[in-house]
């Protein structure tokens, strides 16, 4: 039983594009709320936690989960893929996400560019160094982030130029989407058929599974409301190659979803998983925090809550002793 057991497993630190807080600070935030483990899963690099282990031990209650979430494709569609209990030293002693990690990096850069094209196609103003700037460089690894599109929409929605700018309203105060205007800018146009979606190369999901495996990790696929095209025939295939797992319960689910999602799992007899995505100041709504990752779930009845978040918080421990 998991009674006493509080985790989160999925968390972003500083060292994704779209993330804030170094490994350690998220540490001692869940070690203050009384975690018990959290996984950080950084997108495409393990540069934060690598960082971190190499820094002398803390004694802290919380333990940490080594993860990655790495971005790939399968049958033309593009997924994450979360890598949970990945071991940092065989990584690094076998080089097996290090050209992944570069690769990403420099599709990002030429994606950018795209972005920003595409921005201005809209007539959006903005300087490109002050959108490097609100990026920012990590904390633990000192790397200069390379923008993700709600440091761009920060920079278009600061910019006065834009002030009358009708594509922005909805994220201004008082708006429909001002709630988290970075995010939700994303959401809306950096998804689907939004206007700043490009195509790029990803690597395969086949590809993402083995190195996992080869990491001594679980390969559990990440927060599957997020995907417009997410379909049990989809998690088959993906079975098929190799996935442990379904991340159930996640900031991009209501209770619906998880629900479905939790009963698709345990049809499948696969791992059920669950974290937050917890990134800090492009999501700031998103709290650390498992119970709150689907927002109805914390705002449904305690009866109702209870009794089935129980069980799949059961289950996800089962996926935490098993790494
Ligand atoms: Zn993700
Ligand atoms: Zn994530």
């Amino acid at each position: 039983m998991n009674q006493n057991n509080k985790f989160d497993l999925h968390l972003h630190s500083g060292c994704s594009n779209d993330g804030e807080f170094s490994v350690n600070e998220l540490l001692q935030m869940a070690n203050s709320q009384d975690y018990d483990y959290i996984a950080v899963c950084d997108h495409n690099t393990i540069a934060g936690v690598s960082a971190f282990l190499s820094l002398p031990p803390i004694a802290l209650k919380t333990r940490l989960i080594p993860g990655i979430e790495i971005d790939c494709a399968y049958q033309g569609k593009h997924l994450h893929i979360l890598g949970l209990g990945i071991k940092p030293e065989r990584v690094v002693e076998r080089n097996l996400f290090a050209n992944h990690t570069k690769q990403e990096s420099e599709q990002e850069k030429i994606r950018l560019l795209d972005l920003f094209r595409r921005a201005r196609a809209k007539g959006l103003l903005f300087d490109d160094d002050r959108v490097w700037m609100l990026a920012g460089v990590s904390g633990a690894s000192g790397a200069q982030r390379i923008p993700c599109i709600e440091v761009l929409a920060a920079a278009l929605l600061e910019d006065p130029r834009n002030n009358d700018h009708p594509l922005l309203a909805p994220y201004r105060p008082r708006g429909p989407r001002s709630g988290m205007p970075e995010f939700y800018f994303y959401l809306d146009h950096g998804k689907k058929d939004g206007f700043l979606v490009t195509k790029r190369e990803y690597q395969d999901a086949s590809w993402a599974i083995k190195t996992i495996h080869a990491s001594g990790g679980k390969a559990i696929l990440a927060h599957p409301g997020g995907y417009h095209y997410f379909s049990p025939e989809l998690l088959e295939s993906l079975m098929n190659e190799g996935l442990e797992g379904l991340e159930v319960l996640s900031s991009y689910h209501d209770l619906a979803m998880s629900k479905d999602y939790f009963q698709l799992a345990k049809e499948r007899k696969i791992f059920v998983s669950g974290g937050s995505d917890f990134h800090g100041r492009w999501k700031p709504t998103v709290k650390m925090g498992i119970e709150g990752a689907s927002t109805s779930i914390s705002t449904g009845t305690s009866t109702s809550k209870s009794a089935w978040l129980s069980q799949v918080l059961d289950d996800i421990f089962k996926l935490v002793k098993s790494l």
